[in-house]
């Protein structure tokens, strides 16, 4: 579906990705794991085209349609902002396509509020609805777990999950949620700064360069 080789990535003096490669498939659901400023947003950027790789390409399939939902997404509060009226941005959608897109997110009942009165969940999840209504290929969210709970978290990856189930997409996230990422995910990335480490749950938490970032256990970070 898409697939960085090797990347690099640099700023100024300072090299944020160093030869990564890495290859998503149709359908399925992979996390990337790594410590903060590992480069994991620079190469969610770098995938979809916003960030000019120094060294490397990106590969992607003709005409994939890429959902994506950036780390911060500032809204100003003091406008006014109701969640039926975000999904409209940029393009209006119909009634009953944002409600299904809302449902589907696990956030039905928010349609009338306003943006800024969301929780932090809500708030996530009226973010995936929007990226949902265009019908993606691929979903491409970062940290869209980060102030959820646990049980919070693991709720966003099943309402991702039914999503991949209808629509067939891939998703491709960044989450430091480890419990939630370990049993969730269909494969796992570990960055930092190169790809120490990648597959499935089970081989990613025995591998030693995981163990040496993030310990034995599998508490969140
Ligand atoms: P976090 O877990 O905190 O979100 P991250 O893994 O997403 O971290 P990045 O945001 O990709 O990390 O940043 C990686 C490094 O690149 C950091 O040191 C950051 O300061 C640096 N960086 C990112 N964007 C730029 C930029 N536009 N100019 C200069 N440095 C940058
Ligand atoms: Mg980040």
């Amino acid at each position: 579906l898409i697939a960085a080789e090797g990347l690099g990535v640099r700023f100024g003096a300072v090299q944020v990705l160093h030869d990564v490669s890495l290859r998503i498939e149709k359908g399925e659901i992979v996390t990337l794991v790594g410590p903060n400023g590992s480069g994991k947003s620079t190469l969610l950027r770098c995938l979809i085209g916003v960030q000019r790789p120094t060294r490397g390409r990106i590969l992607k399939a003709a005409g994939l349609r890429v959902g994506y939902v950036p780390q911060k997404l500032h809204i100003d509060a003091t406008l006014p902002l109701t969640v039926r009226r975000f999904l409209d941005l940029p393009h209006r959608v119909p009634e009953a396509e944002a409600r299904a897109a809302l449902e589907e997110a696990g956030a039905g009942h928010v349609m009338g509020r306003q943006m800024a009165d969301l929780s932090g969940g809500q708030f996530q999840r009226v973010l995936l609805a929007r990226a949902i209504l265009s019908e993606p290929d691929i979903l491409m969210l970062d940290e869209p777990t980060q102030g959820l709970d646990q049980p919070g978290a693991a709720g966003f990856y099943q309402s991702l999950e039914a999503i991949r189930g209808r629509l067939g997409c891939a998703v491709l996230l960044v989450s430091h949620d480890l419990h939630v990422v370990m049993s969730a995910s269909d494969r796992v990335i570990c960055l930092n700064g190169h790809v120490c480490c990648e597959g499935t749950p089970a081989v990613v938490s025995a591998a030693p360069a995981y163990r040496e970032l993030f310990g034995t256990g599998t508490k969140g970070a």
